[in-house]
């Protein structure tokens, strides 16, 4: 019984290769490290064995910014799959505001949404990975500023950035209106894609607080 109390769980970062990969915000190849998030077995909180992966980023050498190894051909980034992938990105995150991401149920009412807005299907899987790295890797702290890449804001039209707004507003918890918390993602992402203030409060028409 002594032993199993010495076993646990810990989550775990580690670098499982280096190599010359094209860094989005450098916009060049630059040595990266390849690192894994998973989940380890520990012996004395020492991880000894690993039990599962739950996702894999790169972090540039030279920026030391990290960006997701699930991302697309960065060097050859197409409009379509710049819309799709800050699209995503955004309505993961205004979800996630509410501490609401609760795994696959998340995904798939996410997923419709994304289907809905960017006429793509996403697996509830994918959803749920890119909720683990913005929850885990970037989180609360760099938040969008880290997610949304300038290089990929940059494929976009205004038109297209305040279409992104449009998609977020189809994910909040109560249709049409946005509470404090998701406020701040939607002036967060406003500001980072250069929206004119106005634009971005169409979108947030916050809830009156009940007293
Ligand atoms: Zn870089």
């Amino acid at each position: 019984m002594a032993d199993l109390l010495l076993l646990g769980q810990e989550e775990t970062r580690k670098t499982i290769d280096k190599a010359n990969i094209y860094c989005p915000f450098c916009r060049q190849h630059q040595i990266c490290k390849e690192k894994e998030l998973g989940l380890y077995v520990s012996f004395f909180f020492v991880p000894i064995k690993r039990a599962a992966v739950f996702t894999k980023y790169f972090k540039c050498q030279t920026c030391r910014k990290r960006f997701p190894a699930y991302g697309p051909d960065w060097e050859n980034l197409e409009q379509r799959v710049a819309m799709e992938f800050l699209m995503l990105t955004c309505m993961v995150r205004v979800r996630m505001a509410n501490g609401a991401f609760r795994k696959e149920p998340e995904g798939v009412a996410v997923g419709q949404q994304f289907l809905i807005f960017a006429h793509t299907v996403v697996g509830e899987a994918d959803v749920v990975e890119r909720a683990i790295y913005m929850k885990k890797v970037t989180g609360a702290d760099k938040g969008l500023e880290e997610d949304l890449i300038p290089m990929v804001i940059e494929k976009l039209s205004i038109e297209q950035r305040e279409h992104i707004l449009r998609s977020m507003a189809a994910v909040t918890l109560s249709e049409g209106k946005v509470n404090d918390r998701e406020a701040r993602v939607f002036e967060e992402a406003g500001r980072i894609f250069g929206l004119e203030e106005k634009i971005v409060a169409k979108y947030v028409k916050k809830k009156k607080k009940k007293r």
